[in-house]
């Protein structure tokens, strides 16, 4: 029975819930686990493996073969019905293997983002995986945060939660802690939370009172989100394409049919099995299938490279971005900080150490200076403690710190002033606190002691800070008189060094005095002085910026920083115009025309909220730019939403943020964007090789039978051989190009314009060439056979085995058809390659030499001089074409440079 736990007070809950205020002990929540099992939602059906298998055969070229199979065996051709039957379940199983494969790591990469839940345990602070949340945990809740379970609230510091997907309204819900009436709508139940919902601001705690298929949206069954379909939009166009082109094709063969029969008065035996070859060799049938097996390596490659993939039609986008907007801290710096300047009232004092190790020396004008004979660092000091939700933790010898790494850092530098933060934590018990927020860009707390007295500390922007406080601390501990001007030009100082820089105030408060308000503090405070933070940019970001430039992608830093120092870290990071900065102020006064005049040369935004971005977003797009954001917080997700290529953070991301984006990074880390926006690229020019090596080989068989249909000559291939040569050899081959690394060239290259289309009038002139080509080849190869006075089966047999050595050629053109040169990396392969193109090979030796596929297939073996031949008509294929390349491209680059000698300007960035 559902207990209405919404009329209950805080106290019975726990009770009832045998837990209480500081959480299950770790033994207790692993029983619990055992007996209520994991929290996770019933899985969403899926088909069964026979379901599975037997779609394999759902698709209108199976249905000819099928009928065709069925027509053989009314005509007792038993040898044919037995091949097409073979061929139709091999290409089946292979289909079948495949698509599991690509589902299979799929779903490893759903797993990746798995949620993660805060709760408290033993009395600590634990992040666990949602699905081991029990009944009776303490869940620890903050905006962006999706709440784990339903929850019975304890503790709320304003909480709202947005509550849409299980109420309709889309409102956020303000939260408290007292029980309602019993017969509340869902809506109303304003102590609860319940899985699935958003935290939209503010902190609170809940107790767990029901996980898994036992919450509010585990009853309602219809809401499980099916599995997403292995597709883009991209590759949707082409099954539709190659829907089409089979519909015509059965048409066209369906006329033959009916003219070869009735006109012409051909054996009906004969003429059907040559239009069923004719069908088989003209449709594309493996190419939805190769192409979706294309996607899933991008993604996971995209994966191994730290870029999960959450929406897949992200990996086309991603392939064609043109600007890559990217937070500062932690993605394109290391989020490694240290306090490394602290500014007294008087002095400037220098900090040593390294990372968070309590370890350090404060100098001072040239001289070492101990913290208490400078009572200014003492009192700072107590600040970062206290306004700070960090801890430090020693793990076998290495200071890791929990929580923001920023406050680590002013844990450290408390540590270093020699402070004890055990002891001064527990003397001043924290009573409230109003959490920081990138718009406001501050932190406030209130402290009492064991003797009752009362006292609000403040950390946060020194503009802000300085403009909410009335005095400042004199150097002996009095309060003096306030200079805001030098303070900010002090500040300055240490900005253009690339420091964040963080002003700390306080002021005392009364006993009875428990609730902090915005009132209590701005202009109440003293400034008791500030502190500069290096973080330094990543070094793999500085390479991926200059790897960006190449690829012709504009890089824009956005963030909530300082303008010189976001100047400075700029400037250490290689952007184009570090020192043309706008900030948060400047893009308010900007309307949407002007904004989009100077956002193109403008690469630094700081003291930016995330209000902003989403307009930085449209501007971008206003350029017909293809646009990439990257976002952690709840504020960040209409951005993130907009942008073409939403990217959340894994590590410090909300879960808000990450379910508004495509990508998610697990190592927040900004050269993981290039990195993925590299795969994005390669995949989309694998697609492309798959399409263009799969419609010219598809082009070329058709034409060689329709040529032989309307020249009355017997065919130069049998059907059944052709059922063969595409059902089973080229599949393997196709597959091969899904797994092709990303030519070197690759991020050489600017991106890939918007649309463009993917039959372009190059790929339809090598559709041509290829096609023209193949029928050369194999009727030239086939003639001279018969010239040769060989057996109409050995000439058939020469020229099958002529057709797929040329398709082997042409794979390897292939490979590498956008390349100017033929590099010994490209020319290796990979062994996927090496592998398909030696099955394929055995494959053919087995068809042409071994008696019992000799009966089936009607061939007979090839002597070693023909053998010789086959192989060259493949290497002048491949010379033909590759000449043929080199000519173009050298071409279009001529015409390139001529336009750029006119002073055509051909930079992708602008329009
Ligand atoms: P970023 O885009 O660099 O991550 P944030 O929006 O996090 O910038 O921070 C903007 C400014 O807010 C910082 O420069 C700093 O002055 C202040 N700030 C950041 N984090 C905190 C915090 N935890 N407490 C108080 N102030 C903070
Ligand atoms: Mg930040």
């Amino acid at each position: 029975m559902m207990k209405n736990w919404h009329e209950e007070s805080v106290e019975d809950v726990l009770s009832s819930l045998h837990s209480h205020m500081s959480g299950l002990q770790a033994d207790e929540a692993d029983r619990r686990l055992a007996e209520y099992g994991s929290n996770k939602l019933p899985e969403p059906c899926r088909p069964s493996p026979l379901r599975r298998f037997l779609a394999q055969f759902h698709n209108i070229l199976i249905y000819v073969l099928l009928g065709a199979a069925a027509i053989t065996t009314l005509l007792a051709h038993w040898v044919d019905t037995g091949v097409i039957l073979a061929v139709v379940l091999i290409n089946a199983l292979i289909g079948y293997v495949q698509e599991g494969k690509a589902e299979k790591a799929m779903d490893a990469i759903r797993r990746m983002l798995a949620p993660r839940a805060s709760v408290l345990r033993e009395g600590v602070r634990r992040v666990v995986d949602g699905e081991a949340v029990v009944p009776g945990d303490l869940v620890l809740m903050e905006a962006g945060d999706k709440v784990p379970a339903d929850l019975r609230l304890v503790k709320v510091h304003g909480l709202t939660i947005q509550e849409a997907i299980l109420t309709g309204e889309s409102i956020a819900v303000d939260k408290h802690t007292d029980p309602v009436a019993a017969d509340s709508a869902l809506g109303d139940r304003k102590c609860m939370a319940f899985s699935g919902t958003t935290v939209t601001s503010g902190q609170g705690m809940g107790v767990v009172v029901a996980t898994g298929a036992h919450t509010e949206i585990g009853r309602i069954s219809d809401l499980l989100a099916g599995v997403e379909a292995l597709t883009t939009p991209l590759v949707q166009q082409m099954a539709v394409f190659a829907k089409w082109l089979t519909a015509f094709i059965l048409a066209v063969a369906g006329l033959l049919l009916g003219f070869g029969y009735l006109v012409l008065e051909l054996p009906f035996a004969e003429l059907f099995m040559a239009v069923v070859g004719l069908s088989v060799a003209a449709i594309p049938e493996g190419l939805p299938a190769v192409l979706t097996i294309t996607l899933a390596v991008g993604v996971q490659a995209m994966a191994r490279r730290n870029a999960i993939v959450r929406r897949l039609p992200a990996i086309e986008t991603l392939g064609s971005v043109s600007v890559i907007c990217s937070d500062k801290t932690g993605t394109l710096t290391r989020n490694e900080m240290s306090v490394a300047s602290v500014l007294g009232p008087r002095h400037l004092y220098r900090v040593d150490g390294t990372g968070y190790e309590p370890a350090g020396r404060f100098t001072s004008g040239g001289g070492a200076v101990t913290p208490p004979e400078h009572s200014p660092l003492e009192d700072l000091a107590l600040a970062a403690v206290l306004c700070n939700d960090a801890e430090l933790q020693n793990r076998e010898g290495r200071w890791l710190v929990e929580g923001d790494p920023m406050e680590g850092a002013l844990l450290a530098f408390a540590a270093r002033a020699g402070l004890d933060r055990g002891e001064i934590r527990g003397r001043w018990a924290r009573t409230d606190v109003i959490p920081f927020d990138s718009s406001h860009r501050f932190m406030a707390t209130l402290n009492h002691d064991h003797e009752g007295s009362g006292r609000v500390f403040v950390k946060g922007a020194p503009e802000t800070i300085l403009a909410m406080c009335r005095e400042q601390r004199g150097e002996a501990g009095a309060a003096a008189s306030l200079d805001r001007e030098d303070w900010l030009a002090r500040a300055e100082a240490i900005a253009a060094e690339g420091q964040r820089v963080l002003a700390l105030a306080a002021r005392p408060m009364p006993a009875g005095h428990t609730v902090l308000e915005h009132e209590d503090i701005d202009g109440f405070l003293t400034l008791l002085g500030m502190v500069g933070l290096i973080d330094p940019p990543r070094d793999e970001a500085v390479a991926a910026v200059s790897e960006c430039r190449s690829a012709g992608i504009r890089v824009k830093m956005i963030t909530g920083d300082h303008a010189t120092t976001a100047a400075a870290i700029g400037r250490q990071l290689g952007l184009d115009n570090p020192d043309k900065v706008l900030t948060g102020i400047d893009l308010d006064r900007l309307d949407d025309v002007q904004l989009a005049e100077r956002v193109l040369d403008t690469d630094v935004f700081a003291r930016t909220s995330p209000e902003h971005k989403l307009r930085l977003v449209m501007a971008l797009q206003a350029h017909g730019l293809t646009v990439a954001m990257t976002g952690d917080g709840v504020n960040d997700a209409p951005a993130l939403k907009r942008a073409d290529a939403g990217i959340a953070m894994g590590r410090k991301g909300s879960e808000a943020a990450k379910e508004a984006s495509e990508l998610v990074l697990a190592d927040d880390n900004f050269a993981s964007i290039t990195a993925a926006v590299r795969e994005g690229r390669t995949v989309y020019a694998n697609i492309k090789k798959v399409i263009s090596w799969t419609l010219p080989t598809n082009a070329g068989e058709a034409s060689t039978i329709i040529l032989a249909l309307l020249l009355g000559l017997t065919l130069p291939i049998t059907p059944v051989q052709i059922l063969w040569v595409n059902m089973i050899t080229a599949v393997t081959l196709g597959i091969a190009l899904a797994f092709e690394p990303s030519e070197n060239d690759i991020m050489d290259r600017p991106p890939r314009p918007r649309g463009e289309p993917l039959l372009s009038g190059d790929l339809i002139w090598h559709i041509v060439l290829v096609a023209a080509l193949f029928l050369g080849g194999v009727f030239g190869i086939y003639l001279y056979a018969v010239e040769q006075g060989y057996s109409i089966d050995l000439a058939r047999t020469i020229a099958m085995n002529t057709l797929v050595t040329m398709e082997i050629f042409h794979l390897l053109f292939i490979r590498n058809m956008h390349s100017p040169k033929l590099g010994w990396r490209r020319l290796r392969g990979t062994r996927v390659l090496w592998f398909a193109i030696a099955l394929v090979v055995v494959g053919q030796i087995a068809i042409t030499y071994l008696p019992p596929m000799q009966g089936v297939f009607e061939t007979e073996a090839i002597p070693s001089r023909d053998a010789l031949l086959i192989l060259a008509v493949g290497v002048v294929l491949f010379v033909i074409i590759e000449l043929e390349k080199r000519l173009r491209l050298r071409l279009s680059k001529d015409v390139r440079a001529s336009a750029d000698v006119a002073g055509d300007d051909t930079t992708p960035i602008r329009d």
